[in-house]
């Protein structure tokens, strides 16, 4: 059985690059073989690419998240595009909206993020979408905008209804360990109800560790709770699972299976 964590940020998990290592090590040993390592800002990307850009099955996002909008580093569009060229560097994100937070005002989180959709299209890279009480605004642009080579709106944590907009644009949405809350309902209906050729898994780690670990910081071995948790919802078997999200991983990131050792 292959598991894909296709969201954690192993810059904010660990600083120094052992222990970073080090989960990904004990990741893959309980057959989470490959990880989408993705940026917030660019200071943990360059210094996390350099640390685990050799490490097998390891892939790397480059953006800036919307509480980067304040006050992003000098030259910062020019950084992620040439990081887009690197190996291995496989999508442009986190980006989005996040109007809990109230970064910067409205306008000039939507410029940003408008702006990081126009560089993925112009590499023809896949999205990471951030979307935290925005989503009307996010549903607009990505109208308006939809991202050429795809991508996925992580942390999925609206209702159904949104779940099928989303996957008409032909993202795929993700679910991370908030899935396993007892009181998520809500969540637990969406999952029922989409398509799992629609469906990614993540962790989001360090965050929104899973129900059986609350309490500890969540590393990508976590994401073995949510994925037993969504093979209960949705009824299926846990290898057919699993192989149906590897390749929904892979699709999704535009990696060949080959890439994959
Ligand atoms: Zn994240």
């Amino acid at each position: 059985m292959r598991i894909f964590d296709t969201h954690c940020h192993l810059a904010l998990l660990y600083e120094d690059p052992v222990s970073q290592i080090r989960a990904i090590d004990e990741a893959k040993r309980e057959g989470v073989v490959a990880i989408a390592n993705i940026a917030t800002n660019l200071y943990d990307f360059f210094t996390c690419y350099k640390n685990t850009k050799n490490v097998p099955n390891v892939f790397h996002t480059v953006g800036l998240s919307p509480s980067e909008v304040i006050n992003p580093i000098k030259d910062w569009e020019e950084k992620i595009e040439e990081a887009l060229t690197y190996p291995n560097v496989i999508g442009v994100g986190e980006i989005g909206l996040d109007y809990f937070h109230k970064y910067g005002d409205r306008n000039s989180q939507i410029e940003f993020f408008i702006r990081q959709l126009e560089i993925a299209d112009k590499f023809n890279k896949p999205v990471v979408l951030h979307n935290r009480q925005a989503g009307s605004d996010m549903l607009d642009i990505l109208k308006s905008k939809v991202p050429s080579s795809g991508g996925v709106l992580h942390c999925f944590s609206e209702d159904t209804d949104f779940a099928f907009k989303i996957i008409d644009l032909g993202l795929y949405i993700s679910f991370a360990g908030n899935l396993t809350f007892r009181n998520a309902k809500n969540l637990h209906d969406v999952a029922r109800a989409v398509p799992i050729e629609n469906i990614l898994i993540e962790t989001d780690s360090p965050f929104l560790t899973p129900h059986a670990y609350r309490g500890k910081r969540n590393k990508p071995v976590f994401i073995l709770e949510t994925f037993r948790y969504l093979a209960q919802l949705k009824g299926i078997p846990e290898e057919e699972l699993a192989t149906i999200l590897f390749e929904n991983s892979l699709k999704a990131y535009k990696i060949k299976s080959y890439e994959i050792s």
